[in-house]
């Protein structure tokens, strides 16, 4: 059993962690909390054994009654893989602790590239991460863009991407963030810094992306069009995609018309925390003119990055191959409706 511990438990570090509980070769050590908040209580609820991630505040879980087990220091030793789920910034702070420790890591999106010596998607570049000591699972926006262009690049060859993204202003509980009434253009500069984060998963990638915010918490909105090598039918790239397991292509039956039924489905559909791991492709939005292909997607920015956490921690530690990896986390999970 591959023992995974995971610094910082808020909206991603919670979801890797029930994502790593329910695979066969995956145990969770512990998470490690700086507050004795809602969430730390859910961990001691969950049987995650709980540290402190900041020594100094251990007093803190006593005063609220929430037992710990130790601290962060502690916890790394006894991983055998870490995920680092911190805010953006603190991931690259807390490197030098994994390395005294000698103990591989696995960063998020918020951080630079250069935190790590690979920036990984599964299905894009898994072999990369193989045995490295330091990888940085790549933000939601690029895991979703990445989990499109492999595909159709394989495929067909792809002369440019262009996306436009259309962000959430922040996660449902982030309510300090906004904006409350307007659109943003976000940043208002061309290309966003997406387009360079998906060069850090396909360096030789033509790709312009631009970024908005609007007022809404529950998903992003890509507008994407991939300029082929070749004219493709449109029928053919929906067979394609729809052959992907982590691309989800609604149904035009579905009536599914946004974001909020979306949601309504991954919650009807019994998903833990109404997660939705999959890209969310309209079907009927995939169309083709000439070498030109366009779609809309909704990304669920709290989950999609969850399946490849896991990846990610067998890649690290050399414990399957790619194909052998996602097919049974996505089994675990129950990635794929
Ligand atoms: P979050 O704020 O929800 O959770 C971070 C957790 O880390 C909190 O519980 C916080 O208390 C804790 N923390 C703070 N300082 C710490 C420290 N020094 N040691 C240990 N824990 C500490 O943030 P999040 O949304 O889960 O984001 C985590 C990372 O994942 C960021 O790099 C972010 O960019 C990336 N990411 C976030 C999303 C998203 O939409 N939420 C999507 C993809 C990637």
């Amino acid at each position: 059993m591959i023992q995974v511990a995971i610094n910082g438990y808020g909206t991603i570090g919670k979801r890797v962690a029930d994502a790593v509980g329910a695979q066969p070769d995956m145990e969770v050590v512990g998470v490690a909390k700086t507050r004795p908040n809602f969430e730390a209580r859910t961990a001691i609820d969950n049987g995650y054994p709980l540290y402190a991630a900041i020594e100094e505040r251990v007093g803190l879980f006593e005063e609220a009654g929430m037992g710990l087990d130790g601290t962060v220091d502690e916890l790394v030793e006894a991983a055998d893989v870490v995920v680092d789920a911190t805010p953006s910034g603190i991931g690259a702070e807390n490197r030098s602790l994994y390395e005294e420790y000698e103990t591989p890591a696995i960063y998020q999106g918020g951080e630079d590239a250069d935190v790590a010596d690979v920036s990984f998607n599964a299905r894009s570049n898994y072999e990369d991460a193989v045995d490295a000591d330091h990888v940085r699972v790549v933000s939601c926006n690029t895991t979703g863009l990445s989990r499109v262009i492999a595909p159709l690049g394989e495929t067909y060859g792809i002369e440019k991407v262009r996306a436009t993204l259309v962000r959430r202003g922040g996660d449902p509980g982030q309510t300090g963030r906004g904006p409350i009434n307007d659109i943003l253009p976000n940043p208002v500069t061309v290309p966003s810094h997406h387009g360079p984060d998906v060069n850090t998963i396909f360096p030789d990638l033509d790709i312009d992306t631009l970024g908005m915010k609007v007022p809404a918490t529950l998903m992003h909105m890509h507008s994407l069009n991939v300029t082929l090598e070749a004219a493709v039918d449109a029928a053919d790239v929906r067979d394609l995609l729809a052959g992907e397991s982590r691309l989800f292509l609604i149904p035009e039956s579905f009536a599914i018309d946004g974001s909020g039924k979306l949601k309504e489905y991954a919650l009807d559909a019994g998903r833990p925390r109404g997660d939705l791991w999959e890209n969310c492709i309209w079907e009927e939005s995939i169309s083709t003119e000439g070498r030109d292909c366009y779609l809309f997607q909704g990304i669920h920015q709290e989950s999609d990055v969850v399946p490849e956490n896991v990846d990610a921690i067998r890649a690290i530690t050399g414990a399957a191959d790619a194909a052998e990896s996602v097919e049974t986390t996505d089994e675990s999970m129950g990635v794929g409706f």
